[in-house]
């Protein structure tokens, strides 16, 4: 059994971080004030909210509660624990969300015997269930199933979008408890005493730098340590290379080269996407602009698996700059290619170092046959149409997902001379980059000075 199961909590004592929630919840349950028919948990990704309300529900429906929690030994809670409690419902609403899965849900209902006077149903990701859905939990919260008027429905809805909640269901629930992501040291400790249970070795800087890198995400954490004690445990070592924290360098050589050295920022780019996916490297580039962003601001929280001294080098070297890579890489499209991703850092390149001119819009849509040397622009208005110094070219797909911009004067080849790259009158992202990188490799092999474009500023 994976130690996120093993280890996942059963108790309000478990509950890492949630103190002053577990106190109301536990205080509900015990003087029966302030029970109500609904409740709402809100919070983020594995902050906790459906094991909380798994620990509610079950201490809601214990035959005989201890001080406000389940007591472990009666019907109702070895069934609970057993997974065999009929009026114990926990609904994905992910996946469940139609009227028919909560018909069919509320209708078994009216067969089921129950062994107590309460039902629950705990949903998951509730703001994903349909109008029609909720109309059909919410009758017979309020119009009891003939039979069973002496039994109380409960809903406990979990969400990490509680903004999305139907207001018939806010309405209800008044006031959300909000369950918040634990702080790094209490996860840590929580780590701790697993790792003690299982003879796992830990080092402690390197359990805060995987708490750090889960972002607080104890299942994720716990997913992670169990992986880790079968390559020796959490060592420093171990933590860096199972979560892909070695290559931190390369990410700061890539920002800290932007506007200075383009053929750096390629070959950084390229070496951390020989092991790392597009969008994964978009996620680690933001959170470390970020980090940076932050440190700029004279904030802190730099984490601790991250080179302080480049974090700061960073922070000062692209300055106010860094808002313009965060833009760039938090706008890129859900799939990004790997020529997209250089692409990009191209253009924030050129952007840095000023060689990157305004676009011109022209007024006609150009067709492979209009892109000819020496035409003068027109006044389109189209997106993604732009000239360049020796031909009028569209650069950007028709969809908008490459960002206009225009080839840089002197720097790319000529595109006119390369129609076989243009289609429909479009220079794709990818033939782009072609250009870009036909261009990169050209400088990087000559010995003679570089051209203005990639000279330090
Ligand atoms: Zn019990």
């Amino acid at each position: 059994m994976s130690l996120d199961i093993q280890y996942r909590p059963h108790h309000y004592e478990d509950v890492v971080g949630q103190q002053g929630t577990v106190r109301i919840l536990r205080e509900i349950c015990r003087t029966n004030k302030g029970f109500q028919q609904s409740y709402l948990f809100a919070g983020s990704h594995g902050s906790g909210k459906t094991t909380t309300a798994r620990i509610f529900a079950k201490s809601l429906l214990c035959e005989s509660p201890v001080e406000g929690q389940a007591c472990d030994g009666c019907d109702s809670c070895i069934r609970f624990k057993a997974g065999t409690l009929p009026n114990y419902i926990e609904v994905d609403a992910a996946t469940h969300s139609g009227k028919a899965d909560m018909k069919k849900i509320v209708d078994s209902l009216s067969f089921a015997t129950f062994s107590g006077n309460r039902t629950i149903y705990v949903m998951d990701e509730a703001h994903q269930l349909s109008r029609d859905a909720l109309d059909a939990l919410l009758k017979p919260m309020e119009d009891p199933i003939r039979g069973s008027e002496d039994k109380q429905l409960v809903c406990i809805f979990c969400t990490t979008e509680p903004e999305k909640m139907r207001a018939t269901i806010l309405s209800r629930c008044a006031p959300a408890f909000v369950i918040r992501k634990p702080a790094v040291q209490d996860i840590v400790d929580r780590l701790k005493y697993v790792a003690d249970q299982e003879e796992i070795t830990t080092e402690d800087p390197a359990l805060v730098a995987l708490v750090e890198a889960t972002r607080s995400h104890m299942r994720d954490a716990l997913k992670a340590l169990g992986s880790l004690s079968t390559i020796g445990g959490a060592t420093w070592d171990n933590v860096v290379s199972y979560l892909g924290l070695g290559n931190q360098d390369l990410y700061f050589d890539v920002i800290d080269s932007i506007g200075v050295d383009l053929p750096k920022v390629i070959d950084s780019a390229d070496e951390i996407m020989s092991t790392t996916s597009p969008t994964s490297f978009y996620n680690t580039l933001l959170e470390i602009i970020m980090v940076a962003h932050r440190v700029h601001c004279q904030l802190t929280g730099i984490p601790s698996y991250m080179p302080t001294d480049r974090v700061h080098t960073s922070a000062q070297s692209q300055s106010t700059f860094l808002v313009n890579i965060a833009q760039k890489v938090a706008d890129r499209v859900s799939k990004p290619s790997k020529n997209m991703v250089l692409c990009d850092l191209a253009v924030l390149h050129h952007m840095k170092a000023g060689t990157l001119p305004s676009y011109v819009p022209t007024t006609q849509q150009s067709t492979p046959s209009q892109v000819r040397p020496n035409t003068s622009p027109s006044n389109n208005s189209s997106p993604g149409i732009h000239e360049t110094a020796d031909a009028s070219v569209n650069i950007g797909e028709k969809d908008g997902v490459f960002a206009p911009m225009r080839a840089t004067k002197g720097f790319l080849p000529d595109v006119a001379s390369q129609p076989d790259l243009i289609e429909n009158g479009h220079l794709s992202r990818d033939a782009f980059f072609l250009l870009l990188r036909q261009r990169t490799d050209e400088i990087k092999n000559s010995k003679s000075s570089l051209p203005k474009a990639v000279d330090r500023p």
